[in-house]
């Protein structure tokens, strides 16, 4: 076939940029816009179960026509994500909206004010469709321990999305939403978005507020976009970055780090002696073949060695758990959350909290009070906390050498309902490629870099890159040659 006339996509196909330019064309109105993305939200949601409520009513439709009113007034100086339809994982706060981390613990709690993101977002007139379902608390890499039902995978329905934002990659994947918000504790933004086919960013610590964020880790969370181009990415990250008073660790823009020019030809680090063991050899073909792709643009590869690297999940495991013992601790069925009475004040907490939390947030509250407790924390915390600073200090001598370091973003891709559910530890082992990046600050990108085959689907798998802090022009620089976009 020769000259073909392009596809025309469907609206809720286009990415932010796209859908932007076609709102100040007025190729669409932003109702039309947001319509198309709930028909198809609603239309998959009873077989995905991707978003746990969608938006509707006079609020909604009053900020839609708000949305309208200031494209048709502003034009091209109206901000890119006035009237995009956005999805909201389930632990950013929305005020007057149930929040409830898809935890049976906070079925009934509402927000009582609007995470920073989302002021800043609200301030873009961006639109929300929904909120979306997530491991319970943000706990796990496939979505299964949500109270209200595990999320499909839209590319093989009989396998995770991923987690623990997989409502929100499904939703963008199956286009249900233009983009969407994600958290990211040990890799739940890059994970997720590697097992649909997105892009995923997990910013800088510090560089986007933690303020309305249903917290996991306070040291380890951040708050990102999983998008379907690496523009999008960008164009969520400088909307939602920057100090905020509310989040005493946020960091001012332009970063205080030490911030690097961008390269033509990057030195890319790869601790090939990392990826030996453990990663599935058709998706490691692939990391390789996308390797030989940036040397065939102009780009170095070089051996990088991170020695302290294999303790990384050992240590992300132990702070974790800590850093949740330690904040799932107000949810006591007091102050917030499901409220169980029994026969004394301590028959009160125990039974609210045995009947509100699942069993993978219980198994980590034991893990983090454990390692903190008196007997063992020099043992287990004390350590884990040094080692993740020798972590620190051995990748900032590895981008002495490098600009960026890159590794498949996780050891294989997405699994089947089950087959790592029963079993704790090779759950946790999906992680083991993404949680440097928190325990260290450094930002980090999943984008998609070809398929797999499993059972006769083509699965997709994403390359990861990080950076220094405050260095996100570079992973979007980087990232965008792999996926052939001009930023
Ligand atoms: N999968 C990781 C965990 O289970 C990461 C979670 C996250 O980033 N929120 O802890």
């Amino acid at each position: 076939m020769t000259n073909a006339a392009p596809m025309q996509k469907k609206l809720n196909e286009l990415s932010i940029t796209e859908a932007a330019r076609a709102l100040r064309a007025h190729e669409c109105t932003v109702r039309e816009l947001f319509d198309i993305c709930l028909t198809k939200a609603k239309e998959l949601n009873p077989t995905l179960n991707v978003y746990l409520e969608f938006f509707e009513g006079p609020d909604q439709d009053a900020a839609i026509e708000a949305a309208q009113k200031r494209i048709d007034t502003e034009g091209e100086n109206a901000p890119l994500l006035c009237g995009i339809p956005l999805a909201i994982k389930d632990n950013i706060l929305i005020e007057g909206k149930i929040v409830s981390a898809s935890s049976k613990m906070l079925e009934n709690y509402r927000a009582t004010y609007d995470a920073t993101v989302i002021k800043k977002l609200k301030a873009q007139n961006a639109l929300f469709i929904g909120r979306t379902n997530m491991d319970e608390f943000a706990m796990g890499s496939s979505t299964e321990h949500s109270a209200y039902g595990a999320t499909l995978n839209p590319i093989d329905p009989s396998r995770v999305p991923g987690g623990s934002s997989g409502g929100s990659a499904a939703a963008v994947a199956a286009h249900m939403a233009i983009a969407s918000l994600g958290s990211d504790t040990g890799g739940s933004i890059r994970q997720p978005a590697a097992h649909t086919g997105l892009v995923g960013f997990k910013p800088t610590y510090g560089s986007v507020s933690r303020s309305g964020l249903i917290a996991m880790g306070s040291s380890l969370d951040q708050i990102g976009p999983l998008t379907k181009t690496v523009a999008d990415a960008k164009i969520l990250q400088e909307a939602l970055q920057g100090t905020d008073p509310l989040d005493s660790t946020t960091i001012p823009t332009p970063s205080p780090y030490s911030v690097r020019e961008t390269p033509k030809s990057f030195r890319i680090g790869v601790p090939f002696h990392l990826l030996e063991a453990g990663v599935d050899a058709d998706l490691l073909a692939t990391f390789n073949a996308q390797l030989d792709a940036l040397k065939a643009a102009g780009h170095e590869i070089l051996d990088i060695s991170l020695p302290t690297s294999p303790y990384a999940l050992a240590v992300y495991y132990v702070i974790m758990p800590a850093e949740v013992s330690a904040n799932l601790a107000r949810l006591d069925g007091i102050r917030y959350g499901h409220a169980a009475r029994g026969e004394s004040l301590l028959s009160d907490y125990v039974d609210s909290r045995t009947e509100g939390f699942g069993s993978e947030t219980k198994r980590r509250i034991l893990l983090g009070t454990f390692v903190l407790s008196s007997g063992y924390i020099d043992a287990y915390y004390r350590k884990a906390d040094a080692a993740r600073h020798l972590l620190t200090q051995e990748y900032d001598a590895a981008f002495e050498k490098a600009d960026v370091i890159a590794f498949p973003t996780s050891p294989s891709p997405a699994f089947k309902f089950g087959e790592k559910s029963d079993d704790p530890v090779s759950m946790y082992l999906e992680d083991v490629f993404t949680v440097t990046a928190n325990l260290t600050g450094m930002p980090a990108i999943s984008v998609p870099m070809g398929t797999v085959e499993r059972d006769g689907v083509a699965l997709p798998v994403g390359i990861q890159f990080t950076a220094p802090k405050g260095n996100e022009h570079l992973l979007f620089t980087i990232s965008a040659n792999v996926t052939k976009e001009t930023l």
